[in-house]
This record gives C-alpha cells, sequence and structure tokens, in this order.
C-alpha cells in the first residue's frame, strides 16, 4: 500500500486554454502603476487568488502577479530560449548569468547571498523552449535580495566581458604541459557527460530528434557532450542578445507582497533602461508524418557488458494542441487506466507476453502535445511484438467497452488532489501550471482554471468521448514514432576514441607559440578559479542581519481529548473541508521477534484482498471516495531519549468531510478485514518488495551504509534496521525461500501480528481540520471501532542491544559511502541549538570542502540528530581511508576555527532557514502530533531557537574536545568497490558482499 499512488501523482499535466488569448473584456483600471499598463485582473477561485497581467510598457516585459496572504513569496523570471543546435547554448547560459553581474561583480552571487538567507526555494531551469529562474522566500527584505539578485544576474551578467565564465561553465581546451593530450574541460561539458551516462537520457535523445526532426524540439537543450565543443563564445554572447531580452520574459509573482513595491522595483531597477525591439520567436509546429516512423538507435555501454532485456521500447504519438486542455486532461487519465494501473489492459497483455518490464506511459506537455508509451528490460528484436500487442489491445478494449467506473475513480482521485492542494511551495506549483499558456499563446489564466474541465471530463463519460479518444490519439494517428533503444557494447570507446582523434588533430595545427598559449590561458582559467572575490565586491552583495530574524519559534499542538472511549488528538486547522485522518496503532503490544513481520503487515495491507472487495476494486473505492489511504511505520522517542522508543504503525488517510462515512469504512476494511490467504498474490508482492529493496540497495549505497551505522550507536537506528534496512532485506530473502515450502507459517503470523496490534485500546486517532468538521465526523468513528479487537493491550519487553561491527558493504560501484559516527548522549553530552550551527560549520566549511571540493566526491557533510547521533558522511566518494582521515581531523579545524562577525551571522541565518521551511497542513498536523508522542513542548524549540541566535565562535571551537571523542570511537560502515575494500580490509570487522 506504501506506493498506492505514485503512478497517479505523477500525471505530467499542464494546462491550456480554452478560452481565446488576450482577455480584454473584463479588464478594469483601478491598480495603475506607473510604468504599466494592465491587460487584465480576475480573482482566481482554483487558487484563490487576485491575479494581475500587466505589460511593462516601454520594454514590452509581461508580469503576472497571483495575490493571496501566503507569506511564502515567489519571484520568477523566464525566457523563451530556442536552440537551433545541441551545443547546449541554453543550458550554459543558465549557468553563466550567475557568474556575477553588473551590482554584483564576484565569481558567485549566489553562493554568497545563499549562505544568509532564507529562501525556501531557489533554482534555475533549462527546458526545451524556455529557461526559468525562481526563487520563494517568507522574508520580505531576503526576497528582494534575492530578486535583485536574479534581475541582475539575467540582465547585467558579466559574461560580454568575461570569457573565462563561457569557458568555465561552457567548453574549454585544457593543456597544463607541452607534452600532455588536449582535453575538454567545463561544468556543463561535465554535467551532460554525467547526465548521458544514463540510458535514459539518450532514449529521450532520440525520441525528440526523431519526433521534431524539423523544429527547435528535436534539439538538447541541456547540451549533447559531443556538440558542446562547437559552441563558440560569439555565439554564445549572441544567444543572450537575442533572448534575455524584457520583450521576451515572462514575470511570474506570488503571495503577499505589496505589488506595487514588486513591479516599482522591477521598473526602475532594470525594465525601465530597455526599449522594446519588434521582433518575436514564435514556435513553429511541425507537421505531422505521412506514416508511423520506425528507428533503432543505440545508447553506448562498455565493452562485453550484458546487453539482453537491457533496450528500451518506445511508442511515441504526437496528439491535440495544447489549446484542448480537456483532452489533455482525459489523455492522462486515459494513460493510467489503459498503460498504468496495476490492472490496465496494455500491461497485463504485456506481462502475459513476456517481453519487458514495467511498461508506462506519459503525457508530455510542450506546444504540441506527446504521449509516449515506454517499456524497460526489453530487446530490441522485440520491437514489432511490443508495437503489435498495444494496438491488439486497444483495439480489444475499445470493442469490449471501456469500464467506466474505473474512468471515474481516476477522475475522482485527481479532482481530490487538485481541490486538495495541500502543498507547501505553492508560487511554484502554480508557476508551470501558468508557463505553458502564457508563453504559447499569451494567456498566463488559463492554465490555472480547471473547474470548467472537471465538469467537460465528467460531462464526456456519458458520450463515446473516451473511446473515440483512444482511436483519434492511438489508432488513427501517423504521426508516431516507434523506437528501440539497445545498449552497443564498445561504442563508449568509440565516442572516446573519436574525440580523442579531434582533440589530437587540434593539437597538431597548432604552433608551439600557440601551444604555450593555450597552457598560459589553462593557467589563467585555473588562477581565476581560485582567485578570491575582493572584501569590497563581497560587501555589496546584500545580506539579512540576525535583527531581521523572528525571535520566537514556531510551534504546533494538538489537543488531547477521549470521547466514547476513543482516544483522540484534535489538530485545529483550515482545511478546506477535507478531514485528515491518522491513526496510531502501539507495535510495543507484539513481542520482540515480531517487528519485522509488522513491516512486512504495512507493505501488503491495500495490495490485498478484503472481506468485502477484491484489491483492484478496494483501490477502485479509495479512488472514488478518499485522497488514498497509506500505511507506514514511524519511530518516535519520548523526550528525545534513545531509551524511550515509541514505534507506531500509521494508517494515514483523507477525504473531503461529506465522505466521512466511506473513509472510515475504508480503513476498517483495510485494517480489520484484510486476508492474506491468496497464497499466489502473496508470493508475487514479496518477491517484488524483495526485489525493490535489493535494486534501492543497488540503486544507493548511502541508504545501506547509514542505516547500518545508526544500527550500531543507537536502539533507534537498530529498530529502523528491522523494519526497512539490511536486515529487513534479509528477512524478506527468507521468506522468498520459504515461501513455496511454508506459506502457512508467514500467514499465520501476518494474522496474528493483525490481531494484536490493531485493538481499540491500542488506538490513538489524529485528525486534522476544523471543529465544524471534527464534530461531523466523531459521532461515526464507531464505523471503524467496532470491528476493531476488544482486548486490553500490553506492552511487551523488547531487548534491542546495540553492536558496533564496522561493516563493509561491497559492490560492483566504482565509487564509496563512507560514514562514521557516534552518539554524543553516549559520551556524557547533552543536545544544545548551538550544535545545530555547528553541524552547519562542519558540513559547509570543511567536509565538502575536504571531501567533495578537494577529494571529487559527490557530497561531504555531517548529521546530527536530537537522540544524539552524529554521523560524518560521504557521498558517491572515491576515496575511503583518506576520508576517514579528514574526519578524524575535524577536531583540528574546529579547535582552530576563525570566523568573521558576518560569517557567523551567515551561518546561524542559514541554520534558521533548515527550520523555518513553509509547511503544509499534513508537516504541520505530523509535527502537532509528533510533539505530543516525545513530550515536546513550546520551550524546547524557543531554548533551541534562542541557543542558535546566540552562538558564538567559541560556541563552536569548545564542541571540538566533543567531535574529536566521537571520531577516535572509530565506528563506521562503508559502502563500495570490492576492490578498494579489500584493499582496506584492515578496517573493517567484516566484508559483506551484496547479492
Ligand atoms: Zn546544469
Amino acid at each position: 500500500m506504501k506506493k498506492l499512488f505514485v503512478s497517479l501523482l505523477s500525471l505530467t499535466l499542464f494546462i491550456q486554454p480554452f478560452f481565446p488569448p488576450a482577455l480584454q473584456a473584463n479588464a478594469t483600471n483601478n491598480t495603475t502603476i506607473p510604468g504599466y499598463r494592465l491587460i487584465e485582473k480576475r480573482f482566481v477561485k482554483e487558487i484563490n487568488s487576485t491575479c494581475y497581467y500587466y505589460e511593462h510598457v516601454k520594454s514590452g516585459a509581461k508580469v503576472f502577479k497571483m495575490a493571496n496572504d501566503d507569506p511564502n513569496k515567489m519571484f520568477s523570471i523566464t525566457f523563451k530560449t530556442l536552440p537551433d543546435n545541441d551545443c547546449g547554448t541554453a543550458h550554459i547560459m543558465e549557468h553563466s548569468v550567475l557568474n556575477g553581474s553588473l551590482h554584483f561583480p564576484v565569481k558567485s552571487p549566489f553562493d554568497i547571498a545563499v549562505k544568509g538567507s532564507l529562501n525556501t526555494f531557489i533554482n534555475a531551469f533549462t527546458s526545451k523552449d524556455r529557461t526559468s529562474f525562481p526563487v520563494a522566500s517568507m522574508n520580505g527584505k531576503d526576497y528582494f535580495n534575492l530578486m535583485h539578485i536574479y534581475l541582475d544576474a539575467v540582465f547585467n551578467p558579466l559574461i560580454y566581458q568575461n570569457e573565462k565564465i563561457f569557458k568555465q561553465e561552457g567548453w574549454h581546451y585544457e593543456l597544463t604541459e607541452l607534452n600532455a593530450d588536449i582535453q575538454y574541460r567545463g561544468v556543463v561539458y561535465g554535467e551532460m557527460k554525467g547526465a548521458f551516462s544514463n540510458p535514459l537520457r539518450y532514449v529521450t535523445y532520440h525520441t525528440y530528434k526523431n519526433l521534431f526532426p524539423e523544429n527547435v524540439y528535436g534539439y538538447e537543450s541541456g547540451g549533447y557532450p559531443y556538440a558542446i565543443p562547437d559552441l563558440s563564445w560569439d555565439q554564445f554572447k549572441d544567444f543572450h542578445t537575442k533572448y534575455y531580452h524584457p520583450d521576451n520574459c515572462y514575470i511570474v509573482l506570488y503571495g503577499n507582497e505589496d505589488m506595487e513595491k514588486e513591479l516599482s522595483f522591477i521598473d526602475k531597477e532594470y525594465l525601465s533602461k530597455y526599449e522594446k525591439r519588434n521582433i518575436n520567436f514564435p514556435i513553429e509546429e511541425h507537421r505531422p508524418f505521412p506514416t508511423l516512423k520506425r528507428v533503432e538507435a543505440h545508447y553506448p555501454v562498455m565493452e562485453g557488458a550484458q546487453t539482453k532485456n537491457q533496450t528500451f521500447l518506445n511508442l511515441c504519438y504526437v496528439t491535440n494542441h495544447g489549446k484542448d486542455i480537456t483532452k489533455t486532461y482525459a489523455l492522462s487519465i486515459l494513460a493510467y487506466y489503459l498503460f498504468n494501473n496495476e490492472s490496465a489492459p496494455v500491461r497485463l497483455a504485456l506481462e502475459k507476453a513476456g517481453i519487458g518490464k514495467n511498461v508506462s506511459c506519459s503525457v508530455q506537455s510542450y506546444k504540441q502535445n506527446i504521449a509516449q508509451i515506454q517499456l524497460q528490460n526489453a530487446n530490441p528484436e522485440e520491437l514489432d511484438t511490443f508495437y503489435n500487442i498495444i494496438i491488439r489491445t486497444l483495439k480489444e478494449t475499445l470493442n469490449k467497452g471501456i469500464d467506466k467506473s474505473e474512468i471515474e475513480s481516476v477522475l475522482n482521485a485527481y479532482e481530490f488532489s487538485l481541490r486538495e492542494d495541500n502543498n507547501a511551495q505553492k508560487g511554484i506549483s502554480y508557476l508551470s501550471n501558468v508557463l505553458p499558456d502564457f508563453m504559447y499563446n499569451n494567456d498566463p489564466f488559463a492554465g490555472l482554471l480547471y473547474e470548467k474541465v472537471l465538469v467537460e471530463l465528467r460531462e464526456n463519460l456519458k458520450t463515446d468521448y473516451y473511446e473515440e479518444l483512444i482511436t483519434s490519439t492511438f489508432l488513427d494517428n501517423n504521426y508516431a514514432l516507434l523506437l528501440s533503444v539497445s545498449p552497443k557494447p564498445g561504442l563508449d570507446k568509440e565516442f572516446a576514441l573519436a574525440d580523442k582523434a579531434k582533440l589530437k588533430a587540434y593539437k597538431e595545427q597548432l604552433s608551439e607559440n600557440e601551444l604555450n598559449q593555450l597552457i598560459h590561458e589553462t593557467k589563467e582559467l585555473i588562477q581565476y578559479q581560485e582567485s578570491k572575490d575582493s572584501p569590497e565586491d563581497i560587501a555589496k552583495i546584500p545580506n539579512l542581519s540576525l535583527s531581521d530574524i523572528d525571535k520566537k519559534a514556531s510551534y504546533y499542538a494538538a489537543e488531547y481529548k477521549e470521547i466514547n472511549n476513543h482516544k483522540i488528538l484534535f489538530y485545529n486547522d483550515h482545511t478546506n473541508d477535507i478531514v485528515y485522518l491518522k491513526l496510531f496503532f502501539d507495535l510495543r503490544v507484539l513481542p520482540q521477534e515480531m517487528i519485522p513481520y509488522v513491516s512486512l503487515l504495512s507493505d501488503l495491507l491495500g495490495a490485498v484482498d478484503t472481506k468485502n472487495y477484491s484489491y483492484e476494486d478496494l483501490n477502485k473505492a479509495i479512488n472514488n471516495h478518499t485522497g488514498g489511504i497509506q500505511t507506514s511505520l514511524i519511530l518516535y522517542l519520548e523526550n528525545n531519549d534513545d531509551d524511550n522508543l515509541i514505534p507506531k504503525f500509521l494508517v494515514s488517510s483523507k477525504a473531503t468531510v461529506s465522505k466521512r462515512d466511506a473513509l472510515l469504512e475504508l480503513n476498517k476494511e483495510i485494517v480489520c478485514n484484510s486476508v492474506f490467504n491468496d497464497t499466489n498474490r502473496l508470493k508475487n508482492l514479496i518477491k517484488r518488495l524483495h526485489v525493490q529493496l535489493q535494486s534501492q540497495f543497488y540503486r544507493d549505497g548511502s541508504r545501506l551504509a547509514s542505516g547500518r551505522l545508526s544500527s550500531y550507536i543507537s536502539k533507534s537506528g537498530l529498530f529502523n534496521e528491522y523494519v526497512s534496512g539490511y536486515e529487513y532485506y534479509l528477512f524478506l530473502s527468507d521468506l522468498v525461500k520459504e515461501l513455496d515450502k511454508n506459506p502457512g507459517k508467514i500467514i499465520d503470523n501476518l494474522n496474528n501480528v493483525s490481531r494484536l496490534l490493531f485493538s481499540k485500546d491500542n488506538m490513538i486517532i489524529g485528525l486534522a481540520c476544523n471543529t465544524d468538521n471534527f464534530n461531523a465526523l466523531i459521532p461515526q468513528l464507531h464505523l471503524l471501532s467496532d470491528a476493531l479487537q476488544t482486548h486490553t493491550s500490553t506492552y511487551k519487553k523488547w531487548n534491542l542491544t546495540m553492536k558496533n561491527k564496522n561493516e563493509a558493504f561491497s559492490t560492483s560501484s566504482k565509487v564509496q559511502y563512507v560514514y562514521s559516527g557516534y552518539n554524543f548522549n553516549q559520551l556524557g553530552y547533552e543536545y544544545n541549538g548551538k550544535m545545530q550551527v555547528l553541524n552547519k560549520i562542519m558540513s559547509r566549511d570543511w567536509l565538502n570542502q575536504e571531501i567533495r571540493i578537494k577529494g571529487g566526491a559527490y557530497g561531504g557533510y555531517s548529521t546530527l540528530s536530537y537522540a544524539g547521533n552524529v554521523s560524518f558522511v560521504s557521498y558517491r566518494d572515491p576515496n575511503l581511508s583518506e576520508t576517514l582521515e579528514k574526519y578524524k581531523q575535524t577536531y583540528d579545524f574546529l579547535q582552530n576555527l576563525q570566523l568573521s562577525e558576518k560569517e557567523m551571522t551567515q551561518f546561524i541565518i542559514g541554520t534558521i532557514a533548515g527550520l523555518d521551511q513553509p509547511k503544509n497542513i499534513t508537516a504541520k498536523s505530523m509535527s502537532a502530533f509528533g510533539n505530543y508522542f516525545t513530550k515536546t513542548d513550546a520551550s524546547f524549540y524557543q531554548k533551541e531557537r534562542d541557543s542558535i541566535l546566540s552562538t558564538s565562535v567559541e560556541d563552536i571551537r569548545s564542541y571540538a574536545k566533543m567531535i574529536k571523542e566521537i571520531a577516535n570511537k572509530n565506528v563506521i560502515s562503508v559502502y563500495g568497490n570490492a576492490e578498494k575494500l579489500e584493499s582496506n580490509k584492515q578496517l573493517f570487522s567484516k566484508l559483506i558482499k551484496i547479492e
């Protein structure tokens, strides 16, 4: 059940317009702002905001503001950027403009600004036809600071004066000495080489190249690594001049900031300095193909690599124009019904034929929409079978008639998630809805108006609209591509040799003078990269001071009540008439040996039949009546004490208050009526869980190594190992072996755990909603609780004994994940908020420097928990013993730490920023419930905040001793390359081969 909603939420929907563009009728002029012309003002009830659409008269810039009372303000500026080759110019530009600007002439203004910022979101994106720079903050001063830096970056970057920026961020020839080989270097060059080491990137590359051979969407806007070095500095500068102009920009604002103040600032500092040009950049639509296009392409793998079952098969259709928004939604719903759902007909047909794994269909929305059906782990010779099965199954489905009730249940679930809008970053999320129509049709409103679409989608259930859509999209549509992308051993080497030959030829035609010049330029670039910004320039970056920070810690509390023998935690808040229901069952009623079984139970509930429903019908009912029901385990520590574990089984669900009876009955069905005796289903599910966990361990060694380390140094860590870590994996491995021999034992254990766990006495109900909805739900609680066990619960004694095992997990991975740490409570220290600042400083100024920047790992940092666990972490690390050595040197770093007052302030603000993130209703209520279980009151957080705000350099230095004691414990856990581990085996008590 844990994954119930995954495929549904991954629907990528961009709403397209259904009103003609340039709606002038409603325009009023009561919001005059000098320099701007109001095109339209309208209240948009879907997002509860008054929206304003302006044009900046002199420069032609378009501005859209969504005004409301959300303190998490968002500023963004987007340019239409249309590549005409694969050099990645748009992507290199996105990087380069952030390397210093007129008013902020330092090498990387954002790195400096972000250190002392309270931003809740900051990023930059390049996509096929646009480049966006969004930022969000809940602090007004911070918001304007970051807006200022972004505007200066995009309009006044130093890229025209300083070629080194292009060389550093894009590409350059590197030559260190006369006899050496010339190499390509550059940030984006390296990034895209990395990106193209993932075969999926090749699949996307070939898909768009072949679907859109004659327009902008055929180009790789990120940069195809072998094309990047074709880009010249002049072409690069021209790209900026052409596209980064106000008349080609879309500024989208969101939140409670004073609009006049925002717009006046943008006008005065930037837009008023530009004249509108008489050009625009239309995106040409691509003409359809006369017949289906069939292409076999490849991705590179090493010589001798396994190629069986490694091919991607793709069937793509270019469908409706964005204009028909209802159709775009309808297609996404059909994608779920036909392909993605567990009982989807095409999925079942492909499974039966035994080709490939995990088919999926996604709808991608640009100027023209694409429906892409993708199958993984297949073989190139299966391409035609793949195609034939899809077409045949779609025809059969049409003949049989589609199940409208299933379509309706998907639609209901989608409607719920739209109305709920339970998102802490609303500005960022609306931005992606606004942009497509804003860019393609000059209509920033259309993408937000979903009410009318929902009505149409429902009305269409009564006609054969959905059937016709299947025919027109898939069966009668020749604008389609059938593509296989298979591994080609040795292609890797071929590419590398071609690059080498090109570089060799280039070197040969250079004179000795020119070679010396290149060596000189290489040195100059390195010097530039290593040079420090001048203090005067750094001082130009606006920063917050401690006085700008809110002194009060936020705290969320729930009220405990007992009503009709129900134990209830009530978190009172406005929730759009949705009730959020959490059932907490205490795990301590179980004998210790049942701990892994309770995790299995949480993985299975919702995916197995119940007394009254098949699992398919159960999921349909859940979609029809609720916003989802999920099960999980959660661990609390009373007073943050590792000896006081409060582990809970959690059933999370939500529904509109009018569906409360169905919500409670479905909860009852899952908790009280699940049946486990379908042994075939059970076997399949357990095998799938086992494979999923295994591939997680292969993919991400950090999870394994970190879980293992925590289990050596804390009881909570040990518990987590039993329910989700390597111990749980071993448990599943045993079950897989036992499945055929003795399924009865597994079934008995699952039933026993359910019986002990799910009693009324052992349940605490968490409710988040307002008082009216609370009063409406409470009298109905018996619908759930009447079916629960009635026995009185007693807690069993668990004996969790930690042991330092210093294990190494060996794989074929090329890199290591090196973990080391200990628990400071066990060394006699107590938690203090200042430790959060310590953690920040160790991470950013020491581990990031030594492990990442100097050591070449992807990441290096430390973590610290309330319960006392401190870990040093390296992520994708080429080193091992050197890294452990650096961890030990942390003591010297701290002992000798010198920070200016400004630097210290930045670290404190950075620490506060980590605490002050915007929270959605789920996060607020879970924090309130957590405070109840852990017995944490407001004073704890206030004390923590006060400590953070008053941290001094001396405080940090005083922790050097504690960090030394931790490092000297030599507790480590490493995941990594087999040979590397073998050659360091004296460090470990045990080498474990992952298989
Ligand atoms: Zn990048």
